[in-house]
């Protein structure tokens, strides 16, 4: 059956006034003329967009994880997470959005968090909790309920540009966060350097992901949801096995120095 769609309206600034941007076999992504945010639309409802998030998804993350493991390590280095949390982590909590099959989480439990994680996979929730005795709750943010004022971190990486609705996503991060913690969310970066190169081809220009964050548009509801930006980077000039290899690290470094990468990482704290 085919998905049942919906017109939409800008998320960051309400909007209806949008261009089309992207138009990919299958779905548009149109730009605000307001603000420059990139999102589906019309795009098909929520009941329609969780069917994605099956066993095909699970295959995907489980394929995967050890190269986001990876990558979500090396986010947690740029923004020097190990000194800002060198001292004892007795009752810190850690919530990852979006945990796939937890492989952060893991790693975080052992360094002594106390974690928690939301995905919506099951499968994956399930391989989290089989194999790794993590608490994962199968479902969103908004779901799981968490108390006020309880998170230190929550991190969501790649999480932010699949769900519909960003701003109650970070209100809501917002309400279970403590008056001194921190966020760290990352999500492809429409501005940089490999998305204005591929255009329609570009590997983050998907049916999964609903909205498309440019540095200004993700700093902008930031701002809006009541965030002081930190520190924000952004990496990755060629994909892998794209380019002959010699050319790779010279562009990843020149599109981390003009910060004009493909992934943007943003670490901020509540205001
Ligand atoms: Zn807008």
């Amino acid at each position: 059956m085919p998905d049942v769609l919906e017109k939409i309206s800008c998320n960051v600034c309400e909007s209806k006034n949008s261009t089309p941007y992207l138009v990919i076999n299958g779905f548009t992504y149109q730009k605000c003329n307001n603000c420059g945010l990139v999102y589906q639309n019309p795009r098909p409802v929520f009941d329609d967009l969780k069917k994605r998030y099956g066993d095909n998804y699970f295959e995907y993350e489980i394929s995967n994880q050890e190269n986001f493991f990876r990558l979500m390590k090396l986010g947690l280095k740029d923004i020097h997470f190990d000194i800002l949390f060198k001292d004892t982590l007795d009752r810190k909590n850690f919530l990852d959005i979006g945990c796939a099959t937890g492989l952060l989480l893991n790693y975080m439990k052992n360094k002594g968090w106390n974690t928690k994680g939301v995905e919506i996979c099951r499968q994956s929730v399930e391989y989290g909790i089989k194999n790794f005795g993590l608490d994962i709750f199968i479902g969103t943010l908004e779901k799981a309920g968490f108390p006020d004022n309880y998170f230190d971190v929550v991190h969501f990486s790649h999480l932010i540009e699949h769900v519909p609705d960003p701003k109650a996503l970070l209100y809501e991060v917002r309400r279970i966060l403590k008056k001194d913690s921190h966020i760290i969310l990352t999500t492809p970066n429409v501005d940089g350097f490999q998305a204005r190169f591929a255009k329609e081809k570009w590997r983050s220009a998907i049916p999964d992901h609903v909205y498309l964050f440019t540095k200004k548009t993700m700093r902008t509801l930031l701002i809006n949801t009541r965030y002081r930006i930190i520190k924000q980077v952004s990496w990755g000039g060629i994909p892998i096995g794209k380019r002959p290899n010699f050319l790779k690290r010279p562009v990843d470094r020149l599109a981390k120095f003009f910060n004009i990468g493909d992934v943007m990482l943003f670490h901020c704290r509540p205001c």
